[in-house]
């Protein structure tokens, strides 16, 4: 049988697996940490159940392009899940608004925040139901071309400053193309964003179910800390504790940081290679604070991802004013807190520096100190939004980018490394043109790369490209592709 060591138990190295399995490779995924899952991270406090990762998961429309991936991996008719009827609020002096999934809907609360902007906000509309009807069938249309535009640039078109800040909040920022924006509208139309039940959780614990059915192997707290080459082609992986294990391929689903420069120790670097690891243009700038509070109360009003809310007093971080922050209230998922109680958590974006992993490493009771600190300024300005907070706070939990490093090795650690490595242009024909990294290296046979860092972003996209890479060596092997539908039960 054909061996293949998968590096990684992220989700794009459970479903490479996957689909490996389904084809008749013997397959062994290798995954540093004691856990699966990799950034789709979540974790358990007192009683609550931290997401660590999702706030939306795209492409879970029966007619998106990937579904059936994800339907062979997750059997998605049996995956309890909350379709988002607002993705999040933005407000600004006591005025509220809403960003709706459907896209009549949303027309009218713009309307009605800014009647001044009604010609823009009709553009906007009409851009989204376009993008609407045609992204699931074609990346290439010409529609597209008239979003390039930036964010910030557009902006220029608007009046409301409440318009304003819906467009530049996270996952969006003034350097980000319209497109981008009108594409997360269009998906939210389609109802093809959504939330698992269960959270980030549920969706590894089925992604490893499935891996596992199929006859793989995962090894847990497996650092590899060297991909193994003779004569330029891979031979196997070699862990930090000296082992050695033998393989016909080798895929690495780990960060490309790692394994460009420490696993294959830079010894193979095409011009592409070089652009990407070796240069300052794709470096990833921003990771993340993640606060999540346990709170003994019940929250009514919610159904979607983010609430974003404006400080009274600027926290600061690394000398960053940090204005506006986005808090999930996670009462949609039962699974999340006990009866009665909820989770909220706050992703913070922060600029990446070194300095939460130096701080950790040399004065941990410093790091405890400014976790502490910035938990508490989060308590008191969520208090004051929404009341009656502070005194029923039974949990609090703080992660910083050193946290994200630890577990999953990301480069950079985190959020940002999502944009890796794709450029978006457009041919002089207006059509879109997507460039991502390569799955291969030059100059070395047998060795893949899937996931994030090949461009390969987010859950449904990663788990895609797991799909894609075990399709390349199928047909490498002259091997038929097939797909084993999930079994009813498997869960
Ligand atoms: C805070 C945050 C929020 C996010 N929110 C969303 C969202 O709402 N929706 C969405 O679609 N996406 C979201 N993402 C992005 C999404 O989580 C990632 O794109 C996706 O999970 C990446 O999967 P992956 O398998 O490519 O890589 P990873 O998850 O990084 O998996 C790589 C695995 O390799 C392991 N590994 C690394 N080095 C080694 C080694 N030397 N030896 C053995 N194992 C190793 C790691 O431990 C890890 O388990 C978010 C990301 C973050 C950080």
């Amino acid at each position: 049988m054909t061996k293949v060591i998968i590096i990684g138990a992220g989700v794009a190295g459970l479903s490479a697996g996957s689909f490996l399995q389904m084809n008749g490779y013997e397959t062994e995924i290798f995954e540093k940490h004691d856990k699966a899952g990799g950034l789709c991270a979540s974790w358990k406090r007192k009683g609550y159940h931290i997401d660590g990762c999702v706030h939306w998961w795209y492409c879970t429309s029966i007619n998106d392009p990937i579904y059936p991936t994800l339907d062979a991996l997750l059997d998605m008719k049996n995956f309890p899940r909350v379709i988002y009827e607002e993705f999040c609020s933005v407000e600004e002096d006591g005025k509220i608004l809403r960003f709706f999934g459907n896209l009549d809907l949303f027309e009218k609360e713009l309307k009605t925040i800014s009647p001044e902007d009604s010609k823009t906000i009709e553009e906007i509309i009409e851009g989204a139901r376009k993008i609407a009807l045609t992204y699931m069938h074609s990346d290439s249309n010409k529609e597209f071309y008239k979003w390039k535009v930036s964010i910030g640039e557009y902006l220029k078109k608007i009046k409301s400053s409440l318009i304003k800040k819906l467009l530049t909040n996270f996952p969006f920022s003034p350097e980000s193309s319209m497109y981008e924006f009108l594409l997360l509208a269009a998906r939210l139309h389609n109802k093809d964003a959504c939330y698992p039940i269960g959270g980030a959780q549920k969706l590894v614990d089925r992604l490893v179910q499935r891996y596992t059915l199929l006859g793989g192997t995962i090894n847990y707290n497996s650092n590899i800390t060297q991909i193994l080459t003779k004569n330029d082609s891979v031979t196997g992986i070699q862990l930090n504790n000296g082992k050695k294990y033998n393989a016909d391929y080798v895929i690495s689903a780990a960060d490309g940081y790692s394994t460009i420069r420490n696993m294959l120790k830079g010894q193979y670097v095409d011009e592409n290679i070089r652009k990407l690891y070796y240069s300052n243009r794709y470096i990833p700038q921003y990771s993340q604070i993640y606060v999540s509070l346990g709170i003994n109360k019940v929250f009514n009003d919610s159904f979607k991802p983010y609430v974003f809310i404006t400080l009274k007093n600027p926290l600061i971080i690394e000398e960053e004013n940090i204005n506006t922050v986005g808090i999930t209230i996670h009462n949609f998922d039962p699974t999340s807190a006990p009866f009665s109680k909820t989770v909220l958590t706050i992703l913070i974006p922060i600029k990446y520096t070194e300095s939460w992993i130096n701080l950790r490493k040399k004065n941990k009771e410093e790091y405890e100190r400014k976790k502490e600190e910035i938990a508490s300024h989060m308590i008191e300005e969520i208090d004051d939004y929404f009341g009656d907070i502070k005194t029923k706070v039974e949990m609090v939990d703080v992660a910083t980018p050193a946290t994200y490093i630890r577990y999953t090795n990301n480069w950079n650690s985190g959020v940002d490394s999502m944009r890796w490595g794709t450029d978006i242009s457009w041919g002089t024909d207006g059509t879109l043109i997507i460039n991502k990294p390569k799955k291969e290296i030059t100059g070395l046979n047998n060795f893949f790369m899937c996931g994030q860092w090949v461009g390969d972003a987010g859950l449904s996209e990663g788990m895609q490209s797991g799909k894609d890479v075990a399709q390349i060596l199928c047909q490498r092997d002259g091997r038929q592709f097939k797909v084993i539908p999930t079994v009813k039960g498997e869960k």
